[in-house]
């Protein structure tokens, strides 16, 4: 099958990163189509994935957009459309990664009779997005996809309140390969040299800096621990939210916390990272619609302490194999930080429990083969 995957992002979010690994067993046989150039395009590259790029013109509708802005960015994608058209016809399938992929991809699908997927990756809620961008995805899905592949629950659960036909969605979790979060001691050890962590109790974030990602609140939090603790803030503002990332700063000098926190930026060596932490901390303060840094960290056997909400409940069952805090709650956070940092028998068992639960669940060659099938039953249809 030769599928002709859209992706409007130059950037490697979560989606970019799960479209890698659906994406690559398919070799030359698969080609992805951006709307944007950048660092997406060359982790492409390198995992061998045929790419183009579509356009390098920003589309301008965002997650906010009203109808009229809508309809102004329309002139703007006529000719991306057209190029999308022409290449689809090459292609058995199109599958769309993300919602401005899910517009060109509908009507690509349309001019080219090829069915679509649109791979849903988020909570489409007025929490997150506009009532303009949400009635557009809806409406678009339930009318061009043949398939709708959620996430979550959660995620499958929002799409179906917004009024998206239950009949076409299919949940879906995240894959991850299990021996990529395996890390040699020595590189552990190099790790903590280099980041002067020796000796500290770190808790990690691994995500985007943006406002709903909550890293205001783990630095709320460190400010109630003892002084041993640490944080380490790895990821990057991927969508311009520069003022979130001043505003980060701030408050880390205003708490005098300039020794106990650490900017890391955007990183590749996420499995090594997370193996320098003691805990790793999810703190989105709206609901995540999966949450690839729970998993990745439960993968890594470290103990996850997860913002209760959204696909987030799926992933963590509180006091098994990770615990669960209320969303924008420095001071629940602090506790269980506290908790990790005195009772470190029972917070490796709960670690264990999440390797092994984690394994089982999410395994990469598990979930592509249940994709695999469900675009395969979309084929023989
Ligand atoms: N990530 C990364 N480098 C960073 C920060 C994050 O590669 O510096 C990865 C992280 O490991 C995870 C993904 O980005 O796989 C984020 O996915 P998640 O579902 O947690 O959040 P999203 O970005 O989709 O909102």
């Amino acid at each position: 099958m030769r599928i002709f995957f859209l992706d409007q992002s130059g950037k490697p979010g979560g989606a970019e990163l799960c479209l890698i690994d659906i994406a690559k067993p398919y070799g030359d046989r698969a080609l992805v189509g951006l709307f944007a150039d950048g660092s997406f395009k060359h982790l492409l590259q390198q995992n061998h994935i045929p790419v183009e790029v579509f356009t390098t013109q920003a589309i301008q509708v965002h997650k906010e957009s009203s109808l009229v802005q809508g309809f102004k960015s329309l002139g703007q994608l006529v000719p991306l459309i057209s190029k999308v058209v022409k290449k689809a016809r090459e292609y058995d399938l199109i599958y769309a990664n993300t919602q401005k992929a899910l517009v060109v991809g509908a009507l690509a699908s349309f001019f080219s009779h090829r069915p679509l997927v649109y791979h849903l990756h988020d909570i489409l809620s007025k929490e997150h997005f506009s009532q303009t961008n949400l009635r557009i995805a809806i409406n678009l899905a339930n009318r061009f996809a043949s398939l709708v592949i959620a996430n979550s629950q959660a995620s499958k659960t929002a799409f179906v309140q917004a009024g998206g036909r239950s009949d076409i969605i299919k949940v879906v979790y995240n894959g991850f390969n299990p021996k990529i979060y395996q890390t040699d001691e020595s590189d552990i050890n190099q790790l903590q040299q280099q980041l002067g962590l020796k000796g500290k109790f770190v808790v990690g974030h691994f995500s985007r800096l943006a406002p709903w990602k909550g890293q205001h609140i783990l630095i709320d939090a460190l400010a109630k621990c003892p002084p041993e603790v640490i944080a380490i803030l790895v990821g990057d503002a991927l969508f311009g939210e520069q003022d979130y990332v001043q505003k980060l700063h701030q408050q880390v000098s205003q708490l005098g916390l300039e020794n106990r926190v650490k900017f890391l930026g955007f990183r590749s060596d996420i499995p090594q990272l997370m193996a320098v932490c003691n805990l790793v901390a999810h703190t989105s303060t709206s609901p995540e619609p999966f949450g690839r840094v729970i998993v990745e960290a439960m993968l890594c056997e470290k103990p996850v302490v997860a913002a209760k909400a959204g696909g987030v409940m799926e992933l963590v069952e509180h006091g098994f194999n990770g615990f669960l805090v209320t969303p924008g709650k420095p001071q629940e956070l602090a506790q269980v930080i506290s908790t990790c940092l005195q009772e470190t028998e029972i917070t490796a068992t709960i670690a264990k429990n999440a390797r092994i639960t984690a394994s089982e669940r999410f395994n990469v060659a598990v979930i592509n083969q249940q994709i695999a099938q469900l675009l395969f039953n979309i084929m023989s249809a």
